[in-house]
């Protein structure tokens, strides 16, 4: 899954830095206001929750993955500038933006460019929990043993030096724009925030966004401790990719779902050192208990 500072591949130019920097504080303050909104409006209640812990483990994860990303982009940035690519999009920008028409034509090729973006995040997903290599770093971010809005933050510098390099690969081969690029990583970090908060919404909210949008009710189910769950909503941004790839669940009542990974408890998880967490890529993957591979 994506990271605040993750940021576009193509932060090189001043105008654009700007504006990263003005995302970076919208979302902050998006991080805040949806932390304030958990006090208010719980989806789920754990007393074992041990937050002072875990949001202290998410901050360390989240600082050393974005110092992988950041050092990622410096390298990636500097073969960009080297490299004359042609992809898929970029004959977008041969467009006179002047007139009305090429206005609206370069809007909707950024909008086809976030759906493409958005689908290939989701195939992405499924691969690192079909692909045990990719799953033992992305086992990472579902050890967490419970769900806010920190653990949109927590991902191992491993699985984002993997990711950043695919998607590297990926965005050259279709020429992504770098106003395409910015504006969906705002929208997936936005999205990943708010479906990894512990906010309940209101039935009629609920209905209304879920068929188009990943909700916390939604993604709870992926970090279920069941199986047949954890494989399922990989949704980033947009629901209906669940649907249309047939890996969507139904939403179980928040009190039905325990989250993590059953193969280490909370209690498990919150005895071991951020660095300890930080290894258990290069260790031997436990077996799934057979009790927790689907509800009865
Ligand atoms: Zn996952």
């Amino acid at each position: 899954m994506p990271l605040l500072l993750s940021g576009a591949l193509h932060t090189h130019c001043r105008e654009t830095q700007e504006v990263t920097h003005l995302n970076v504080f919208f979302l902050i303050v998006l991080c805040l206001v949806l932390a304030l909104l958990e006090t208010r409006f719980a989806l789920r209640f754990d007393a074992a929750a041990n937050r002072r812990q875990r949001w202290k483990t998410n901050a360390i994860a989240f600082v050393l993955a974005s110092l992988v990303s950041s050092l990622m982009q410096y390298v990636l940035i500097a073969k960009i500038e080297e490299i004359e690519f042609k992809g898929l999009f970029r004959f977008l920008e041969g467009l006179d933006q002047d007139t009305a028409y090429s206005t609206t034509f370069i809007w909707l090729g950024i909008g086809i460019q976030v759906l493409v973006l958005d689908l290939y995040l989701y195939v992405w997903h499924r691969l690192n929990h079909k692909v045990t290599f990719f799953w033992r770093f992305h086992q990472f971010h579902h050890l967490d043993p419970y769900m806010d809005v920190t653990t949109a933050l927590r991902f191992h510098p491993g699985e984002i030096l993997l990711s950043q390099l695919l998607k590297f690969g990926f965005f050259l081969c279709m020429g992504i724009s770098k106003e395409a690029a910015l504006i969906f990583q705002t929208l997936v970090t936005a999205s990943a925030l708010f479906h990894h908060s512990n906010i309940r919404l209101s039935t009629s909210i609920e209905s209304f966004l879920a068929p188009l949008l990943v909700t916390p009710r939604h993604h709870q189910n992926h970090h279920s401790w069941f199986l047949e769950e954890t494989d399922s909503n990989y949704g980033a941004i947009f629901s209906f990719w669940d649907i249309i790839f047939n890996s969507k669940t139904f939403c179980q009542a928040p009190s039905s779902v325990t989250i993590g990974v059953p193969t280490h408890s909370a209690q498990t998880v919150n005895s071991m050192s951020i660095f300890r967490q930080i290894l258990t890529p290069f260790q031997r993957i436990k077996r799934w208990p057979n009790a927790f591979l689907q509800r009865k």
